[in-house]
């Protein structure tokens, strides 16, 4: 299994830029935008036009196999339910658009709650009720993973962070390390684990002595040390070095279950307060910024907002590309016209002289996780290049349907598509 191979890679981190003593919060923007579609599912848009709303009441509903809310970030207004704004997927999407009053009047769910007495059921339904979704930027709904009936040795929170730039965990695990503490308690009740570990990356020393001290009383949970290469952050990388153990579908199918550090602090939240997600962490990094910096902002914050509080661009690059996103894994944006959205983690502005991709093959596995044949793209690639015809017909690369996913996946931008329809072409015509 290609899984077994991967070792990932050292690559410079760039994250010292925007590692700060503290988060600035901007939580007061004019207006908020809130895409009504995730990760390509649409939602049902529950508000009008000249409705009145309140901070944390669900204007829409995400459908699909599971299903989950999403709430007004802001009190106020709605102004509008279609209009369209660009979203990190690099594509136009229609939003809510909700008129900030600025009276951050609270919706009446959002209560505390006597969380000594919360049953493990009641947990998950609070998590699904305020809109919990993985904020390492897979936006799945954390509730689903909770529900699994497979028994949970062990939580797993995933601190490795490994995309260049990015430090928005970073910045929470040194500024709100007892909240993220409090969030991993409810994920242990919400799952029935005995333990759980926090895996981050052990060259992030100043972040392991700060998790270490505030843990010395914690009998069940522990710090677990990654190594310093990409992907340490890929769950079933993460997974395979704690548990041992790989899986197919989800980690639950070997004793684990994994949340980012963001979700875990949303977690505690939720579970305390009833709040739900409205607010998120996103990295602003790179040279072309004035003050790189991690902010707190409402989902929903058009970015312009955002970069008139932190100083604006850095005149002195010229030329720079906007990533909605990591440098590995995002899309590069051609406006700043860019709302936040629940996994939306970075917005780096990078002067282009900066490679903003790795050239060489990380062995992260992707393309073959994802191929709908079950190739090895990388390896048809590499046979090809070494002209080894009868290895490339075991491959079977005559099977390849074109579709062009293992490309679009590939964090190095490895043209694999291309690589494996010319191996195709190579056996076709040597017949
Ligand atoms: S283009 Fe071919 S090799 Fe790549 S994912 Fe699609 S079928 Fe697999
Ligand atoms: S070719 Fe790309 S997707 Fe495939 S294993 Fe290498 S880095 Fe990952």
């Amino acid at each position: 299994m290609i899984f077994r191979k991967i070792k990932g890679v050292h690559i410079p981190g760039r994250k010292e830029m925007s590692i700060t003593n503290e988060i600035l919060t901007f939580t007061n923007p004019e207006h908020v935008y809130v895409p009504l579609v995730e990760q390509g599912v649409p939602a049902t848009c529950l508000v009008k036009v000249g409705d009145k709303v309140k901070l944390g009441q669900v204007i829409a509903e995400k459908g699909g196999r599971f299903p989950i809310p999403m709430h007004a970030p802001v009190s106020g207004e709605v102004v509008s339910i279609n209009q369209k704004m660009w979203h990190a997927s690099g594509r136009m999407v229609e939003t809510v658009v909700i008129k900030n009053d600025f009276q951050e009047t609270k919706h009446e769910s959002i209560k505390p709650n006597n969380t000594d007495a919360l049953t493990r059921e009641q947990i998950i339904e609070i998590v699904k009720n305020c809109g919990i979704v993985g904020l390492g930027g897979s936006c799945f709904p954390t509730y689903v993973k909770y529900q699994t009936t497979l028994p949970i040795d062990v939580v797993i929170i995933n601190a490795a962070e490994c995309e260049p730039y990015i430090t928005a965990d970073y910045m929470l695990i040194k500024t709100r390390v007892n909240e993220l503490i409090g969030g991993i308690k409810f994920i242990m009740r919400a799952t029935n684990a005995p333990k759980a570990v926090i895996a981050i990356k052990k060259t992030k020393e100043e972040l392991i002595e700060i998790l270490n001290n505030h843990l010395a009383n914690e009998e069940n949970i522990s710090v677990f040390l990654l190594p310093d290469v990409y992907p340490a952050g890929w769950e079933k990388y993460i997974v395979q070095k704690v548990c041992k153990k790989t899986y197919r579908g989800l980690p639950s199918e070997a004793g684990a279950v994994v949340n980012n550090v963001g979700t875990a602090i949303a977690i505690y939240h939720a579970v305390t307060n009833n709040m739900p997600l409205i607010e998120k962490v996103v990295t602003f990094t790179g040279d072309g910024f004035n003050n790189p910096q991690n902010v707190y902002v409402k989902i929903g914050t058009d970015i312009r907002e955002v970069l008139a509080k932190i100083g604006g661009y850095n005149n002195e690059v010229t030329e720079a590309n906007l990533i909605a996103g990591g440098p590995m894994t995002g899309k590069a944006v051609a406006f700043d016209s860019l709302v936040v959205h629940r996994s939306l983690g970075s917005v780096i502005v990078q002067s282009r002289k900066i490679r903003l991709v790795n050239p060489e093959c990380m062995g992260c596995g992707k393309c073959c996780d994802i191929c709908p044949v079950r190739l090895s793209p990388i390896l048809i690639k590499r046979t090809l290049e070494d002209k080894d015809y009868e290895l490339l017909a075991d491959f079977k690369a005559n099977n390849c349907m074109e579709c062009g996913l293992c490309s679009y996946v590939c964090p190095s931008r490895i043209e694999l598509t291309d690589a494996v329809v010319r191996a195709k072409t190579a056996l076709a015509t040597r017949k």
